[in-house]
């Protein structure tokens, strides 16, 4: 948008008095913080309505993303950003000597996500309204986001994330748009005067959807779509009997969107969740359906005018619920509504681990949703009747919906979808093969590949300033809106004079990154040394155990012969565990203890530092990516579905180190084995063990005394402390088979360490690996995910061609 400085000064100061009674000398940075989003709302809301209306005008057809996560991070800087007027606030504000670096840490960093499938959500509306596709997330407004994290005594610790403490600038309330969602009571069929089956209920739970949007603005362009978020309300009622009562129905039914679940690519069977997930699906629908019949067109054309996205299977419910609308409200009969429905949706897989696929007991739906059971069960009656005739019966077992008295649901949302997508192209490949193989025989044009991707704004243009404006010389700014361009950074790739600056830039992220670490944790790092980062949620399959044997392995390195020639790390980890994960706690617990051990050590100073943040999430995150030279994606081949951090960390000129995993194998092909760090078992090689049983770890911990001297100190009080964790540890590798081959991969994995270390002394031929990592980031912007998504899954429009 177009807004001079003064223009910008006058409109601050007029909204301070209007909003607070406040001049500027008089306020302080809370004052000042709402007065901006206020602004900015106010600077947004015409090409919001806008926006609407030329959706309902053109009749477009909309997509809708259904999410139980979004993880947004702060919003200020990113929708000062897509409004272009970034530069101009800063500087206003400055006049006003108001530090706006400042100013956005008074936002607090709604949590409202776990960690990758929470973030790409937050990703891809940001990508959706710049590359203008007719597109809105529907989620939940939780009132408590991710847990905070603490550590005492080096064990972590939940204290509650209250986010709406302020209230949240950016939301506006949507009374008029709140819907009814009913849980359990009793259903039955009856036939209507015109012979038609109807359902009645009674003694139902009401419970009232009240939704609260966000403007989602696009970057440089006048698109707003809307983030709407569901929050759970006692209906109002006008004769209470019982107060006490009515009290404790109230806590309850405003508890269904209290809290997230903190598991992540975990499933936990707990009614609540299940509410939650009925809860958020049945009003996004009712709402959609709504705004459908304002165009005045038959239900039979429902998908020429809306796509409906399954998240992961959390919004499976999305399928029996468009079924019961269509069959009990608008009286379609069941072929022509399961038609449309399965025309409708959509829906990707994150994930292979068995632990996190969700199945929920067929009673437990009966009792909570009767009638969405009778359509999962009619749903399933007809799927085994009709695939019968074409295979033999235990394919058919083993795909349908309803067994062995669960649901499940990913198979509710693959029989219900037109679209089945994997996340990378390793991932796809799996599900294709082996996981969803049996569907795949069913439906093979359903599975499709749509590779994750990253919203360039936020983790460069946003995270790391010089670096865009470094790229910004050197090559203009196309590549914001057409990211592939970075690829014009690689006539670079031997320019000293680049090189150079590419390593001062790194070298000042690293230094406001030790300032940050120092002031935040009193810790000293050394700003030479190696920056080496795993950032992520902490799970066995991501084997942080991996990486911190290799640093048990540098310290006995040094501690042997302090004249060691090892090029100095800090190794960066940032983690959270879902708080019932014991063994993941375990860990946190024990990387802390090596961590006391190592910093305490004055032979190590300067040679070896672990740094481990406390309460991981957007905001960190961004402040770590900038500062890395190294990272880690280390996740046992097969496992990760794609992983995004690999390319956010890409992006900012890290050199990945990685297993041939998720979307590491694209990165590899993007930019070539000489400018990656590939190590460990293949996804074959994996499978491999699988089938024939001969991976023993016991053997690696006998035969490799290196590994043995490590594996000891885990139980030989070497590491003070985290005793009782360590034989857990050491037991899990060396006696339960070590599930996730961290003793099968060590070797690998240490000697790839060892030639990062040897590579990183040579600083131009580093930062060369680094600027061809930057440059060949371009097609992991979620950008060209989500015109991929519209294009080929949602058929919906989109201003920019894909790749
Ligand atoms: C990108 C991101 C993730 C995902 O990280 P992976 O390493 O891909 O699992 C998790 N949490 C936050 C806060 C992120 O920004």
């Amino acid at each position: 948008m177009d807004l001079s400085k003064r223009k910008f000064k006058e409109d601050f100061k007029k909204m301070l008095t209007e909003v607070y009674s406040m001049d500027i000398s008089e306020s302080e940075s809370t004052e000042q913080f709402f007065t901006l989003g206020n602004l900015l709302r106010s600077y947004s809301s015409k090409n919001w309505s806008r926006t609407n209306q030329q959706y309902i005008e053109k009749q477009k057809k909309q997509a809708y993303y259904f999410s139980m996560e979004f993880l947004l991070g702060r919003m200020l800087k990113s929708n000062l950003l897509n409004l272009g007027i970034l530069d101009t606030v800063r500087n206003g504000l400055q006049d006003f000597g108001i530090d706006l670096e400042q100013l956005i840490t008074i936002e607090p960093d709604p949590g409202l996500g776990n960690g990758g499938l929470g973030r790409l959500a937050a990703c891809f509306i940001d990508s959706m309204a710049t590359s203008e596709i007719p597109a809105h997330g529907n989620g939940i407004r939780f009132k408590y986001g991710l847990f905070k994290q603490k550590f005492v005594n080096g064990y972590q610790v939940e204290l509650p994330e209250n986010w709406l403490q302020n209230g949240n600038v950016w939301e506006t309330r949507k009374m008029h748009a709140a819907v009814t969602v009913r849980f359990y009571g009793k259903v039955w069929l009856e036939q209507n005067a015109a012979g038609v089956l109807e359902p009645h209920y009674s003694d139902t739970q009401d419970v009232l959807a009240v939704p609260y949007d966000s403007a989602v603005i696009g970057y440089d362009n006048s698109t707003v779509n809307t983030l709407r978020l569901w929050s759970a309300e006692i209906p109002p009622k006008d004769d209470i009997t019982d107060y006490w009562s009515y009290i404790h129905q109230r806590n309850q039914i405003e508890s269904i969107s209290e809290v997230l679940y903190p598991d992540d690519s975990n499933y936990e069977g707990r009614l609540l969740r299940l509410k939650q997930e009925y809860f958020f699906v049945s009003a996004g629908i009712q709402s959609i359906l709504r705004h459908y019949k304002k165009m005045h067109l038959h239900m039979n054309h429902l998908a020429e005018k809306v796509a409906i996205h399954i998240n992961d299977t959390h919004p499976a419910l999305c399928v029996p619920e468009l079924m019961r609308l269509l069959l009990d409200e608008e009286h379609m009969d069941w072929d022509h509504a399961w038609n449309v429905t399965v025309n409708v949706m959509s829906y990707t897989n994150h994930t292979i681990m068995s632990e996190a696929l969700e199945k929920w007991p067929i009673d437990m739906i009966r009792s909570l949703l009767p009638r969405i059971d009778q359509i999962i069960c009619e749903i399933d009656r007809r799927f085994t009747m009709k695939m019968s005739t074409l295979f033999e019966s235990a394919l058919v077992e083993r795909t349908r919906i309803v067994e062995g008295g669960n649901v499940k649901m990913a198979h509710l949302a693959i029989i219900g979808s037109h679209s089945v997508n994997g996340v990378a192209q390793l991932h796809t490949t799996i599900l294709k093969e082996k996981v969803l193989h049996d569907f795949f025989l069913i439906y093979p044009s359903k599975f499709n590949n749509k590779t994750n991707g990253i919203a360039q704004r936020r983790w460069l243009m946003l995270a790391n300033e010089p670096l865009r404006d470094l790229i910004q010389r050197k090559i203009g700014n196309e590549w914001e809106t057409t990211p592939t361009e970075l690829n014009m950074l690689k006539a670079f790739r031997d320019d000293k004079d680049t090189l150079h600056e590419l390593a001062q830039i790194k070298q000042l992220n690293k230094e406001r990154f030790a300032e940050y670490i120092k002031q935040t944790m009193n810790l000293e790092i050394n700003t030479d040394a190696i920056f080496d980062v795993q950032i992520k949620r902490l799970h066995a399959y991501k084997r942080q155990l991996l990486n911190l044997l290799h640093i048990l392995s540098l310290y006995f390195k040094i501690k042997d012969d302090p004249q060691a020639d090892i090029q100095p790390r800090v190794f960066i980890f940032g983690a959270k565990a879902a708080p019932s994960y014991t063994y993941a706690k375990q860990i946190i617990k024990l990387i802390n203890s090596v961590a006391d051990l190592i910093n305490q050590d004055r032979e190590l100073e300067n040679k070896l530092k672990i740094v481990f943040v406390e309460n991981y999430g957007v905001s960190l995150a961004e402040k770590i990516i900038p500062a890395a030279d190294v990272s880690e994606q280390i996740s046992l081949a097969s496992k990760e579905a794609s992983g995004t951090s690999n390319m956010k960390l890409m992006l900012n000129g890290a050199i990945t180190l990685a297993t041939l995993d998720g979307a590491n194998v694209e990165i590899r092909d993007r930019v070539g084995d000489q400018n990656i760090m590939i190590f460990g078992l293949r996804e074959n090689e994996v499978y491999q063990y699988y089938r024939d049983g001969s991976y023993h770890s016991r053997n690696y911990y006998e035969r490799n005394p290196v590994l043995h001297r490590i594996l000891d100190a885990l139980i030989d009080g070497t590491i003070p402390g985290a005793e009782a964790e360590g034989h857990s540890i050491f037991d899990s590798l060396v006696q339960y088979g070590d599930e996730y081959f961290v003793l099968r991969d060590f070797d690998s994995y240490a000697a790839v360490q060892e030639r990062i270390d040897h590579l990183y002394r040579d600083t131009l031929k580093w930062q060369r690996m680094a600027l061809i990592n930057i440059a060949g980031a371009g097609i992991f912007s979620s950008d060209y995910t989500v015109q991929q998504y519209a294009s080929q899954i949602w058929d919906v429009s989109s201003k920019v061609h894909p790749l």
